[in-house]
């Protein structure tokens, strides 16, 4: 197989069929012979999964993957990519905000540069409010700024890889996935290609405010342990701090004033007691996902695969030679 086109999808039914178009057209233009395109649907509540049974009929290339639930975006992709059987994987979303049109161009760059990644970085997010763009700049800044890996900025999980990054990204098992990270880490030779990234073909983002949050927690505690030394430069504050105070109070005490100050020690306790409290969630935090990573339960659950070329065309039924006997009414009305 010379190419896998990697593709989870979550409540896409309004893009699908345009999406299997437009991929198709990529798939047939690109410099390869053999290709699959699977699809993973993610616990869908719509026709997600109908429309994809369909294309399968019409289309050998189609692989389905039917997962029992709704696992989120990254499991969901870990999920294709542990189906593929390519050369070289190409993943994108579902709702085209990444033109797959860009898969021949960045075949070649990846076939004449030698090179195993080749990821979309977004030059123009059309369609996004300034809101998103502002919480995507300041989160991505925090992950460089924590985390050891580097981790390039405005890329999605768009790209193409090879083989051999994908097979090292399926030999790490972590729950916690933040795909674009791991594959970071991985490491070969690595390339940006800058695009245009397209408003989204219809439907809404199933990424909401707050599980957008719950990834970028993702992606900073499981690519960084540096919050939990944020203990340290607290420590020091406080340190400091009292060391000042004790000196002031020393002071007051030997120039024979009086040591007030009930309202300045209720603020500097609170202030303490909650930076303290921080410290604990973040601790808690890592426990918590420590706990998690070590029941080493699987990342997905897989209900079914169905492979195009598998579906085996039912042969037109024959007439029967000899006319049954019809059913005596007595008979009929014994079934009733
Ligand atoms: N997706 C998924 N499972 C989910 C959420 C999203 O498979 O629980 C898929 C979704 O169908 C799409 C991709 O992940 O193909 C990215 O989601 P979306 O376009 O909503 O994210 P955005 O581009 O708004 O960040
Ligand atoms: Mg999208």
């Amino acid at each position: 197989m010379d190419l896998s086109v990697v593709i989870p999808c979550y409540n896409e039914e309004e893009s699908l069929n345009e999406l299997y178009k437009r991929v198709s057209a990529a798939c047939k233009a690109a410099p390869i012979k053999t290709y699959e395109i699977i699809l993973v649907n993610d616990g869908s509540h719509d026709q997600t999964f109908s429309l994809m049974q369909n294309l399968i009929a019409l289309d050998s290339h189609i692989v389905a993957v039917n997962l029992s639930r709704n696992h989120g975006h990254q499991l969901a992709l870990s999920a294709g990519l542990a189906e593929a059987k390519g050369d070289y994987i190409f993943v994108l979303d579902a709702d085209l905000q990444d033109p797959p049109e860009l898969l021949t161009p960045m075949l070649q760059r990846a076939k004449t540069g030698g090179i195993d990644v080749v990821y979309g970085q977004r030059a123009v997010r059309q369609g996004e409010t300034w809101f998103k763009l502002f919480c995507a700049h300041l989160f991505y800044r925090t992950l460089s700024f924590l985390s050891e890996t580097t981790i390039p900025e405005n890329v999605g999980d768009f790209r193409l890889m090879s083989r051999r990054v994908l097979d090292k990204l399926l030999s790490m098992p972590e729950q916690q996935r933040f795909i674009r990270g791991m594959i970071a880490w991985i490491g070969f030779k690595q390339e940006a290609f800058l695009y245009e990234r397209d408003p989204r073909f219809a439907g809404v983002t199933k990424y909401p405010f707050l599980k957008l949050i719950s990834f970028a927690i993702d992606a900073i505690s499981s690519f960084s342990i540096r919050p939990l030394r944020l203990a340290i430069p607290f420590a020091v504050l406080g340190a400091a701090l009292a060391g000042v105070l004790g000196l002031g109070a020393m002071y007051s005490y030997f120039s024979g004033g009086n040591i007030t100050g009930w309202t300045s020690l209720a603020c500097i306790i609170t202030f303490f007691s909650s930076l303290q409290l921080l410290c604990l969630a973040l601790i808690g935090e890592y426990i918590g996902r420590t706990y998690i990573e070590v029941k080493r339960r699987p990342l997905f659950i897989v209900s079914e695969v169905l492979r195009g070329q598998d579906i085996v065309k039912p042969k037109a039924i024959e007439k029967p030679k000899t006319k049954p006997a019809p059913k005596s009414p007595a008979k009929a009305k014994s079934k009733v």
